[in-house]
């Protein structure tokens, strides 16, 4: 199998890749070197109905297969992505601009672990048994749900876009997939991978194309019975008022404003670099990021002068060069929204400290897009740049006089999906984690994942929780019988 030809994709239904019934294909470019790497078929309705179909048809025997037989083939499944990590990475880092390291570090060895875990995970689930003394029993019986939509954003691609789909198989349901139409290619060499480990025909079908044609027609499909949506809340909304009157099972994991709350008892060095990380890993680009850093007002000018002398040396460049710590933004439109964040931020009287420009890393990537890390202070809780989710690289920087105001300033976000605590106190730690409103809370770490925990955001952050039992639970219906002794 040759994992490193993908200029031409197409979508992968019932086994078979085809092309799209719209004859429409988008140019897929390389947002480093502006270069068109190839065609995105531009996918409609009628393409989401023949994967259905197929869906249909393969759900009759996948859901009965035996779950050490689903076992072997996931496995299979994560065995052939770790087999190809090379080609999958740099396929991955040529679609979004991230780090060749990174994809090699991160995001291809986590779509395999999400194989892997949720692989071995469907063999340890069970159902609950209930007992009313001796007048009955209750037991409750799991089963999949039928066909399920997986949607995915473009900041993790082959990451987040197996985070779904492998619980839902595992499961025993059929999927209709939709990666997001910037970052497609890991997805197409997926179907690939799928074909090459056995999986049968129709079971996993992927769908290329657009948010608003593709990405809609699989959440309106009255047999697509559940949506797993991860992406914009804009999106989320969207996605919610078709989903929710046809009574679909939802899972929205949406955006975030994540404070990183910093006081002066921390560990300073362990702090200052895992700081550094959580603004502009992946460009900033990931949705767990902190990009308001909350610090405590005795240590804010020590805090300001370290962190901006660190985030000027961090290197910007190339993705396939080895000593490149951020690459390129994801795409024109992206670049473009960050860089208009930054003249909002200027606009409302925020001071640069540093970054604010774009970047011109000359040779091949001379055209690329992007973006200096940036870092602004002079803001306060309410204005535009401090409330909306900018998804780039650059943080914001207040100060806070106590806990209480702290916790003020974390909560003043419509957002509610991850936290970072900056302290050695155990119970200051405590009381703080249990007051922010996040779905995840990070104490003197960053971004550091258990797969078994409840993943997920509150506010305008999402609905639901992916990860461990969660994940499968959303994708089983619960059916309870009772039987009278
Ligand atoms: P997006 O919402 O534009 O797109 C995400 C996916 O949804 C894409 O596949 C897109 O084609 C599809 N889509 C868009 N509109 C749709 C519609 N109306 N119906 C069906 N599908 C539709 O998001 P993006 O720009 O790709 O990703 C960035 C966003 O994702 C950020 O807001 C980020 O915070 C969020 N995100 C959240 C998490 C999380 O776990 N909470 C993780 C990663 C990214």
């Amino acid at each position: 199998m040759n994992l490193s030809a993908y200029s031409d994709i197409q979508n992968f239904i019932d086994g078979e890749f085809q092309p799209t019934r719209s004859g429409n294909y988008i140019d897929n470019i390389n947002p480093a070197t502006l270069e068109v790497i190839g065609k995105i078929p531009d996918s409609n309705e009628k393409d989401v109905s023949e994967a259905v179909e197929a869906a249909k048809k393969a759900f009759a025997g996948w859901s009965v297969t035996p779950v050490e037989k689903r076992f072997q083939i996931l496995n299979r499944i994560a065995g052939i992505i770790d087999e190809h990590l090379n080609e999958l990475a740099l396929a991955e880092t040529t679609d979004n601009g991230k780090p060749l390291w990174l994809s090699k570090k991160v995001d291809i060895p986590r779509a395999s672990a999400n194989f892997r875990f949720f692989a071995t995970g469907i063999m340890h689930f069970s159902s609950e048994s209930h007992m009313m003394e001796d007048r009955a029993i209750n037991y409750s019986l799991r089963q999949p749900i039928g066909i399920v939509g997986c949607i995915s954003p473009w900041n993790l691609p082959l990451y987040l876009f197996t985070w779904k789909i492998a619980p839902a198989l595992a499961a025993g349901n059929c999927v209709i997939a939709k990666p997001s139409e910037i970052t497609p290619v890991t997805a197409y060499l997926l179907s690939h991978i799928c074909r090459e480990a056995g999986l049968p025909p129709g079971v996993l079908n992927i769908i290329h194309g657009t948010g608003n044609i593709a990405g809609e027609a699989v959440v309106k499909h009255p047999d697509v019975k559940a949506i797993s949506f991860t992406g914009s809340t804009r999106a989320g909304e969207r996605i919610a008022s078709i989903a929710a009157p046809k009574f679909k099972k939802l899972s929205l994991e949406l955006g975030g404003k994540n404070p990183n709350i910093i006081f002066a008892d921390c560990n300073w060095e362990k702090m200052i670099k895992s700081s550094i990380q959580s603004s502009f890993s992946n460009q900033g680009e990931i949705c767990l990021c902190g990009s308001r850093i909350l610090v405590e007002e005795s240590i804010y000018e020590k805090f300001r002068k370290e962190f901006v002398e660190r985030t000027q040396q961090l290197r910007v460049g190339d993705p396939l060069e080895e000593h490149s710590q951020q690459g390129a933004i994801v795409s024109k439109m992206h670049f473009d929204k960050i860089m208009r964040c930054i003249d909002t931020a200027r606009q409302e009287g925020g001071r640069i400290l540093c970054g604010g420009k774009k970047m011109q890393p000359g040779r091949r990537c001379a055209n690329g897009y992007f973006i200096e890390p940036t870092v602004i202070e002079g803001l306060g809780p309410g204005s535009q740049t401090n409330q909306e989710e900018i998804f780039g690289p650059v943080v914001t920087l207040q100060s806070f006089k106590t806990e209480e105001e702290a916790l003020r300033l974390a909560n003043a976000s419509g957002y509610g999906l991850a936290a970072t605590i900056w302290t050695q106190d155990i119970s200051k730690a405590n009381r703080v984690a249990a007051k922010v409103e996040s779905g995840i809370i990070w104490v003197n770490c960053w971004l550091l994942r258990d797969l078994r925990t409840p993943f997920g955001g509150m506010k305008n952050s999402g609905v639901g929780r992916e990860g461990g039992w969660e994940a499968l639970r959303f994708f089983t219906e619960a059916k309870n019988i009772c039987i009278e002794l």
